[in-house]
C-alpha cells in the first residue's frame, strides 16, 4: 500500500506528541513539549490535581473498620 497521501511531510518523523493530547508538534515549535498554550495549561492543571490528590490525607480509612 504505497498510497500515502501526499499532505504527510517526510520531517513528520522528527515530531514528538504532544504530552496533552498526543498531536504530533515539532520540537522546534516555542510550544513543545505541548502544542499549544492550552495543552499546556491542561497538563499542568493535571499535575497540579495529581499532587494534590496524594498529599490529601486518608481519614476515611478509619471508617472502614
Ligand atoms: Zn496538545
Amino acid at each position: 500500500m504505497d498510497n500515502l497521501p501526499d499532505d504527510q511531510p517526510s520531517s513528520q518523523a522528527d515530531q514528538k506528541p504532544c504530552r496533552s493530547c498526543g498531536k504530533p508538534i515539532d520540537p522546534s515549535d516555542p510550544c513543545y513539549p505541548f502544542c499549544s498554550d492550552r495543552c499546556r495549561l491542561v497538563d499542568l492543571g493535571a499535575w497540579f490535581n495529581e499532587s494534590y490528590r496524594v498529599s490529601r490525607p486518608l481519614d476515611e480509612v478509619d471508617e472502614l473498620d
